[in-house]
């Protein structure tokens, strides 16, 4: 048994608890939390903050050969162009750099990954895990006439994950890779089997662009590959809202990155899909796009809110913690508290495994971090501090 005192422990699930006690039993499932250590014996002092575990709501592990390679701050038009053309490396190179970045985001205290696949590159590595991996299948197809096809190759990606023992589902990747047809395809698939699905959403302006009137830089993007775009209808909507009505309703949707996202287009979210999330990646919007979502507005919207590192392509690290670092130096006005659960609890209850990870409750074994070199009196996350794994 393991007896952990911290300056505030953070359980995901209520306020945090100044001088608290975190219980487990030797191999870190939860066994009790206290107010105090009174009377207790071999208590451990620790400085900081407890919490348990991070969940990383959105990566692209296979992605991590390409760290340091892209520009930063160039848009995403220009970050994508390049992407197509460096994916290619031999399996070796893959394979030892996501294994370097799952180190990577164990050391960061990283416990669970809804990760993007666009091959089975990881899937190996990813069975061996002891981390939580949720596949997410990504198809790729703004032809309507390719739905068909792209979908059947994905399904069989899907039930190569499936059958290797990893939660799966398949997805679109963007508003800009997927017609209408084929997001109605996606969002049946994902209501019979439960889901989850996500989708890269409102990451740049030009998405909004080219379903207002069907022009900008991302249709000169698919012009320049030789992509001949006659076929698309703009539907002068937002690209948000013509996802949300083809995918259809009664689906867990999470909207990734959201960078542009309006007060509008909120919504519409409410007008759709009760059960759409956000995720925010804020280093990734900042590596790309040098541009924040409006956290405050999605926060308010009284939806789950999860976070995500994307991928190392896109991002100088695989850590949640830096990802709350940077919320919290851009608006210090969100309480940790609110910050942890979005980092810890709510992506687990996305992911549905919240009965296992995510909080400090009874029976659970959700990882246990310590934040450290932390603002004491203000209870605050700063540039300098770092996270220790204690189990
Ligand atoms: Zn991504």
């Amino acid at each position: 048994m393991k007896k952990y005192l911290a300056n505030f422990v953070f359980s995901a699930k209520s306020p945090p608890i100044p001088k608290g006690v975190l219980i487990t039993d030797d191999h870190g499932m939860v066994l009790d939390v206290l107010e105090n250590s009174d009377g207790l014996e071999d208590v451990l002092e620790v400085e900081g903050f407890l919490c348990p575990g991070f969940v990383n709501s959105h990566c692209h592990l296979e992605l991590s050969h390409l760290r340091g390679m892209l520009g930063e701050k160039k848009g995403l038009v220009d970050f994508i162009s390049p992407i197509i053309e460096m994916r290619k490396a031999s399996a070796e190179v893959i394979q030892s750099s996501m294994r370097v970045a799952e180190q990577e985001m164990r050391a960061n205290g990283i416990v669970a990954v809804g990760d993007i696949c666009n091959t089975e590159d990881s899937f190996g590595l990813k069975s061996e895990s002891e981390m939580h991996y949720h596949n997410y299948i990504e198809v790729l197809a703004l032809d309507p006439a390719k739905a068909k096809s792209v979908f059947r190759d994905g399904i069989k990606l899907l039930d190569q994950s499936t059958e290797m023992g990893m939660p799966s589902s398949l997805v679109p990747h963007a508003p800009y890779t997927a017609s209408a047809d084929l997001l109605a395809m996606l969002g049946e698939k994902g209501r019979s089997t439960g889901g989850p699905l996500c989708i890269h959403n409102q990451e740049s302006p030009h998405e909004n662009k080219l379903f207002m009137d069907g022009t900008g830089p991302l249709r000169d993007l698919y012009t320049g590959l030789g992509n001949d775009l006659s076929f698309f209808a703009p539907t002068q909507t937002n690209s948000l809202e013509a996802v949300l009505k083809s995918v259809g309703g009664n689906v867990p949707l999470l909207l990734v990155h959201n960078t542009y996202t309006t007060t509008d287009d909120l919504s519409k979210v409410a007008e759709y899909n009760s059960q759409v999330s956000y995720c925010l990646c804020p280093n990734a919007n900042l590596y790309i796009e040098n541009r924040l979502p409006d956290i405050k507005l999605l926060g308010a919207a009284d939806q789950l809110m999860v976070l995500g590192t994307d991928s190392l392509a896109s991002n100088w690290t695989l850590s949640i913690l830096d990802e709350m670092k940077t919320i919290s130096a851009s608006d210090p006005s969100i309480e940790l508290a609110t910050l942890i659960s979005w980092a810890t609890n709510n992506g687990a209850k996305f992911l549905g495994v919240d009965s296992e990870l995510g909080s400090f409750e009874k029976g659970k074994r959700p990882g246990i971090n310590l934040i450290y070199n932390v603002d004491l009196e203000n209870i605050a996350i700063g540039q300098r501090s770092k996270v220790r794994v204690l189990s």
